[in-house]
């Protein structure tokens, strides 16, 4: 039976959005074979194909395992001019950097005639993804240089490649700090916690619970041994079992913490310590600070989201005004 006439038994105005509707439906579920069946059955009714139908047939093809088939859609895609819509490439583009292709999803990139964020997202967290960090950095340096503005899943993909490089060029650096700040502009929750510090030149980034740095497990012994002088200091009120569960699960430690304890197994006694932050420092890492300050009798700069802080002697400069 032709479309046209299953239109009219049916008085439906358009049948591609109903097979369309059904198509997205399969295709949430991941029901491939469902997807592909369907396909054929709009091709074989001569039910007109669009941008939509294309949608539908390429999401499940990201799934491990359905490249091939990605590809053939890829194929269908092209035979109608469909490719370089914009929802379209993108998802195919995210199909293939998620299969590792990063080459093949490179080339639609340059290919595509309009990229919008999503697509310099997805090729970006692309690479990130496959750790090569160069090309995400270069990538990245591009998309400024088209005045495309970054949002924090760019800035994900940015940062956790730097952190796998282990240091940024100042270039880098400075790029990170806008989108920093543009995210601040635009009140972005999303920022994930990071702090820098500087030694011999390099810039040495921390995340939350970081593991990866060369040096983490001297930074996370060196940090057990602080936190134990802090609590002894403080009368703390956290007991061992408490303290362990936090050292255990890392993803307590601020980076704040990891800069510190990196910082004072690296430098000498006289080095000022200068600490980076790009969120608002919280009340338990600005006391366990202030209490270093006195128990190791050095000084830190933190440069957290809104102030300077200078911790000396126990002290800091905001006078717990932040
Ligand atoms: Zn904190
Ligand atoms: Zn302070």
């Amino acid at each position: 039976m032709h479309a046209k006439c299953l239109m009219k038994i049916l008085n439906l105005e358009n049948i591609t959005v109903c097979y369309n509707s059904l198509l997205s439906g399969y295709a949430l579920k991941s029901r491939v074979k469902d997807v592909v069946v369907l396909f054929c059955e709009m091709r074989g009714l001569g039910v007109e194909i669009n941008g939509v139908t294309m949608l539908g047939l390429v999401q499940p093809c990201g799934i491990p395992g359905n490249l091939g088939l990605g590809m053939c859609v890829h194929g269908f895609c092209v035979k109608f001019g469909l490719d370089m819509d914009s929802s379209v490439g993108n998802c195919l583009l995210t199909m293939y950097v998620k299969s590792g292709e990063n080459d093949c999803g490179r080339k639609l990139f340059n290919e595509m005639p309009r990229k919008g964020l999503i697509t310099w997202n997805a090729m970006i967290n692309g690479y990130a993804q496959n750790g090569l960090a160069n090309n995400v950095l270069e990538l990245y340096k591009e998309m400024e240089s088209k005045g495309v503005c970054p949002d924090p899943l760019t800035l994900v993909g940015v940062l956790s490649s730097c952190a796998h490089l282990g240091a940024l060029s100042a270039g880098n650096l400075e790029g990170i700090l806008r989108v920093r700040m543009l995210m601040r502009e635009r009140k972005l929750k999303k920022d994930p916690g990071c702090s820098y510090v500087e030694f011999k030149g390099r810039i040495h980034l921390f995340f939350a619970g970081d593991r990866n740095h060369p040096q983490i497990n001297e930074i996370y012994k060196k940090l057990n041994e602080l936190e134990n002088l802090v609590k002894d200091l403080d009368g703390c009120k956290k007991n061992d079992h408490e303290r362990r569960e936090e050292y255990l699960n890392s993803m307590g430690v601020h980076s704040e913490k990891l800069a510190v304890a990196f910082a004072l197994l690296n430098t000498r006694k006289e080095t000022e310590i200068i600490i980076i932050k790009n969120l608002r420092i919280c009340g338990d890492c600005h006391l366990f600070i202030k209490m270093v300050s006195k128990i190791v009798d050095r000084q830190f700069v933190v440069r957290d989201a809104t102030r300077f802080h200078h911790f000396k002697n126990g002290f800091c400069s905001c006078k717990e005004y932040w």
